[in-house]
């Protein structure tokens, strides 16, 4: 749409997409809104839309996906989650354990990462283990503590949800739905999160491809929730010095073809203490915007991912490194758009 296109226009370019029996998205940003539209199975004519009041111009998204996708919006998108942003000027960070074990260990982890000055708290209470004997999550109980860590210390909160019900439980306690890598392909569950108006973490597939991975965050967008943040999490290959290969080329891939924010996830990505905060470093360096952390209050009797949770210190160090290299490489703030989604 033209920059001074009214609300009307755009009302009249969505009914005129609607009659033709198609979807219309509305991602309004900085300069211009733009409208998407799927549902088609070819091409459309574009002179259904170029002279109407408003248009500005009808674009073909060459691309398989299309709401994602910098064709349609130019600039970076900034994701409301709870009262912070992931995407804008600011290295988002969230972090907290692997699984929310007892009352204790999740307020301690809390008040360490409140104090580390980040916006965002993570805790699994559906835990997606390898073998059905391990430790599953607390369930409910567990989002009802995210709930109170919310309340206490005004953190935001990123919590996995497995299946439906679990996404019903996080959209009442949460403030934004982790869908987790071994469910980036689940679609149905996709299509479900892309009906609430709560912010997915999207984490890539254990052998997702790029593509793979962005039609997944289609799914979603195409469902009419706009607030999807990717996760590079690492990835399976023949390497076997770390539990995942972390593929950080996929940050500068990402903010090459979409508008989406891309976070990075170094504690599944490597598996190992040690590696957690110098690819905590790497991913901010090559434009990450943000990371998600595993810290623990005594990680060797975590329940679950010991092996790669941080000490409070550890993690506390993390962070003023990471925030000290984000300061000296950080883009101009005109890169990024406040406001999204209708
Ligand atoms: C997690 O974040 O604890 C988790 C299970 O991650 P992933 O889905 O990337 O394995
Ligand atoms: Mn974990």
């Amino acid at each position: 749409m033209k920059p001074d296109a009214s609300g009307a226009d755009v009302q009249k370019v969505l009914q005129v997409i609607e009659a033709l029996g198609f979807r219309g998205h509305t991602l309004p940003g900085e300069n211009r809104t733009a409208i998407g539209v799927t549902g088609n199975r070819g091409s459309i004519d574009p002179a259904h839309f170029e002279n109407l009041p408003g248009v500005a111009d009808a674009i073909r998204v060459t691309k398989p996906y299309k709401l994602i996708s910098k064709e349609l919006r130019p600039e970076r998108s900034v994701i409301k989650v709870g009262n912070a942003n992931i995407g804008g000027p600011e290295l988002a960070m969230i972090a907290g354990p692997c699984a929310l074990e007892d009352h204790q260990q999740v307020f301690a982890t809390a008040e360490t990462v409140a104090a580390s000055g980040a916006k965002f708290f993570r805790g699994g209470a559906f835990k997606p283990r390898t073998s059905p004997y391990a430790f599953q999550g607390l369930g409910e109980e567990g989002l009802k503590m995210l709930a109170e860590v919310r309340d206490q210390f005004g953190l935001n909160i990123v919590t996995e949800a497995m299946d439906e019900h679990g996404v019903d439980a996080v959209v009442k306690y949460g403030d934004c739905i982790q869908i987790g890598a071994r469910n980036m392909q689940n679609f149905s569950l996709l299509k479900y999160v892309g009906q609430t108006r709560t912010p997915v973490l999207l984490k890539r597939g254990l052998s997702a491809t790029l593509d793979e991975l962005l039609l997944a965050a289609e799914y979603i967008m195409a469902e009419g929730n706009y607030d999807v943040i990717l996760c590079e999490r690492g990835i399976r290959t023949f390497a076997n010095h770390a539990r995942n290969t972390i593929d950080l080329s996929i940050v500068p891939a990402v903010h090459n073809l979409t508008h989406l924010p891309v976070i990075v996830d170094p504690s599944h990505g490597t598996g190992r203490n040690y590696m957690v905060t110098p690819l905590a470093r790497a991913a901010v360096a090559v434009g990450a915007d943000g990371l998600i952390i595993e810290v623990h209050p005594c990680p060797e009797e975590a329940l679950c991912d010991g092996a790669q949770a941080l000490t409070p210190s550890q993690y506390m160090e993390l962070v003023s490194q990471v925030r000290a290299l984000h300061e000296l490489i950080s883009e101009p703030v005109s890169a990024f758009a406040e406001g999204h989604g209708p």
